[in-house]
């Protein structure tokens, strides 16, 4: 195995969510539109089962824990539970984060979702899956590789209370608290 694939197996086995945490933080650089909506359904939360342990691809150097997996017709479709109210849509990076999961199906699972769901307090919308959107997931994930080899990445927010609560905040030179 090479040092990246040790490094990549030690954090899916400590169950990090690797690639929610760095997809987030890559994405939110690029303004783009045309995310697939969501349109809420109602789903019976109890009927959710947990999923125990990190889906991983090798391919694209991608790992992350869906809250839940949930079977319907046959196919294996992620769920992202946020405490938070719910918005009128869901969130530009929630959608993105479950795009992430679902690609993650695609690998371990070898079946492609055709939509995912994403639960706020009292609400639940599902997000269809569509070429576009694993398009635009696929362009995020290369962006975010690129930064990280780049030398000097620039701030992609105005939260200081972002910065506040970031571990990087001591080191960070464009840190806002
Ligand atoms: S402290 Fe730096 S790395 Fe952390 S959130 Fe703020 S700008 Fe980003």
């Amino acid at each position: 195995m090479s040092a990246l694939e040790w490094v990549l197996a030690a954090l899916v086995g400590s169950g990090l969510i690797v690639a929610v945490i760095l997809l987030l933080w890559a994405t939110a650089q690029r303004r783009r539109v045309g995310l697939p909506p969501g349109r809420v359904v109602y789903t019976d939360t109890g009927a959710w089962d947990r999923c125990e342990r990190p889906l991983f691809s090798r391919r694209y150097l991608l790992t992350g824990k869906p809250d839940y997996l949930v079977e319907e017709r046959g196919q294996i479709v992620p769920v992202e539970v946020k405490s938070t109210a719910p918005p009128p849509q869901p969130y530009r990076s929630h959608v993105l984060q479950l795009a992430a999961y679902c690609l993650l199906i695609e690998e371990e699972f070898g079946q492609r979702p055709g939509h995912g769901l994403i639960h706020y307090q009292g609400r639940t919308f599902a997000v269809d899956y569509t070429p576009e959107l694993r398009a635009e997931l696929i362009e995020a994930l290369e962006g975010m590789r690129d930064d990280l080899s780049s030398a000097d990445v620039l701030r992609n927010h105005e939260s200081a209370s972002r910065c506040w609560a970031c571990g990087y905040r001591e080191e960070c030179e464009q840190r806002l608290a």
